[in-house]
């Protein structure tokens, strides 16, 4: 862990040594890292994911050392933003947390295809969990015009194909924002391969705090 690529861990905003809630059924580590592609209106950690300048650099080494040390009882550790797939150096830092030994999870918005590939060419990583906003024709309206209906579609879709070829490292998620129907989640519910289940999710408050 000494020759680390900083472009992505210049981003680290969060860390949580313990929490049983971000992998379920494990106790995990949790690394939040800040910025995001989209600007959704119901955002849960605004500040966080559009401005992480306003937050601190944490120092990776310690976090990492931290880690280290509480190996023998954790069981996961989850990367979690903001939209970890879009840092600069997504590969590096995945390259470097494999070398922990500790099974990874990735949470995205699924609208960065091409690194989730890259992310499932990495055998430390054993679940991507990929937060569907809503059906495809609202996703301009759900992502503050950040993603049209048709690259919702062409994005998601390659992930769906992906989940259908490696279904034990997938899990589907939605959270249930104002705007969104029952039969909008019934919608989206339709599209996963076979053998997936849709997690439904409230809106919850942020837990990141500038001071940490
Ligand atoms: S994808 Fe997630 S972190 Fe990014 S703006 Fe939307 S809710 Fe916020």
């Amino acid at each position: 862990m000494q020759d680390l690529d900083y472009s992505a861990w210049d981003m680290l905003k969060g860390y949580e040594p313990f929490s049983l809630c971000d992998w379920p059924g494990r106790i995990s580590a949790v690394l939040f890292f800040g910025g995001c592609n989209l600007r959704c209106p119901t955002c849960h950690n605004a500040s966080f994911a559009w401005h992480p300048e306003s937050f601190p650099v944490l120092d990776c080494l310690g976090v990492l050392e931290q880690v280290q040390r509480n190996r023998n009882w954790l069981e996961g550790l989850v990367l979690t933003g903001g939209e970890v797939t879009i840092l600069p150096g997504f590969d590096s830092l995945l390259h470097d947390l494999s070398s922990l030994n500790i099974p990874i999870k990735l949470d995205t918005n699924g609208l960065s295809p091409d690194c989730v590939k890259l992310a499932l060419e990495h055998s430390s990583i054993k679940m991507i969990a990929v937060d569907i906003k809503g059906p495809w024709h609202m996703y301009p309206g759900l992502t503050g015009d950040r993603a049209a209906p048709g690259q919702a579609r062409d994005c998601l879709g390659q992930i769906l194909e992906l989940a259908a070829d490696s279904p034990e490292r997938f899990m589907f998620r939605i959270t249930r924002v104002p705007g969104l129907s029952d039969p909008d989640i019934e919608n989206v519910k339709a599209w996963l391969p076979p053998g997936f289940e849709l997690k439904v999710q409230d809106y919850r408050p942020s837990r990141i705090t500038a001071n940490q």
